[in-house]
């Protein structure tokens, strides 16, 4: 898509992508490719490339573009997957995913959130995403198993059905911690095994669900 902020898009992926070890050429291209700015609010959006995250609604935040690379990176997405994403939020996170597999399913609790996302989805022809109000942490186990799932809001633990709708073998990458500070942790389940790997202090808004924070 060409835009006004294409020069500076292309700045915020060698500024702060490439040199920060995002190597995954498919990533890099569509870090370059999806418009940000659209995603926040008009106020903000000669800040949407920014080495920092972003308030949008509902006390929520859009993740830093690197943060958001390196999640997506650690997915080592090929096509093919059908992936599960929990925390909408203002739906970058699903686009960046959507370009990279074959189906996105993602969930938010926020109905605000769910309804600004979808106008997005519509605006930038997203037809591979699906999206739904609900508590994420119980996954949405009508389309399970996901190759892929990833969390972008922290938690205290990794909820129990996520794990459970995760293929074998598949990927997950989440938060996990206190309210203030997590660490991003990368789950690989294969041949029946789970392993656990961590990979980054991070700081999340709060998972609130069943299996999350109390509200
Ligand atoms: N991926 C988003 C980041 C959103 S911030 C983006 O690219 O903009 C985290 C989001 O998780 C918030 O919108 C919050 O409302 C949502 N959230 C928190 N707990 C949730 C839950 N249990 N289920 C679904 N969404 C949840």
């Amino acid at each position: 898509m060409t835009d006004r902020f294409e020069t500076i898009r292309h700045r915020m992926v060698q500024e702060q992508l490439v040199s920060r070890d995002i190597h995954d050429p498919r990533v890099l291209e569509v870090m370059a490719a999806v418009p940000r700015h659209l995603f926040v609010d008009d106020a903000m959006q000669a800040n949407a490339y920014g080495d920092y995250p972003l308030p949008i609604v509902d006390g929520q935040t859009i993740s830093q573009p690197f943060i958001v690379a390196f999640m997506t990176q650690a997915l080592q997405l090929t096509g093919r997957e059908k992936v599960l994403e929990i925390g909408t939020g203002s739906g970058y996170q699903a686009v960046i995913l959507s370009k990279l597999c074959s189906q996105v399913y993602t969930v938010e609790r926020f109905n605000s959130l769910l309804a600004g996302s979808r106008r997005i989805f519509d605006r930038l022809r997203c037809y591979n995403i699906q999206s739904k109000l609900d508590d994420g942490t119980m996954g949405w186990p009508e389309h399970a198993p996901y190759d892929a799932i990833m969390v972008t809001a922290g938690g205290p633990e990794i909820p129990e059905p996520l794990i459970a709708q995760l293929a074998d073998p598949g990927r997950m990458v989440i938060p996990v911690g206190q309210q203030d500070a997590q660490e991003l942790q990368l789950v690989v389940k294969k041949d029946g095994d789970i392993q656990v790997h961590f990979l980054e202090s991070v700081r999340f808004v709060n998972l609130i669900g069943a299996h999350g924070w109390q509200e």
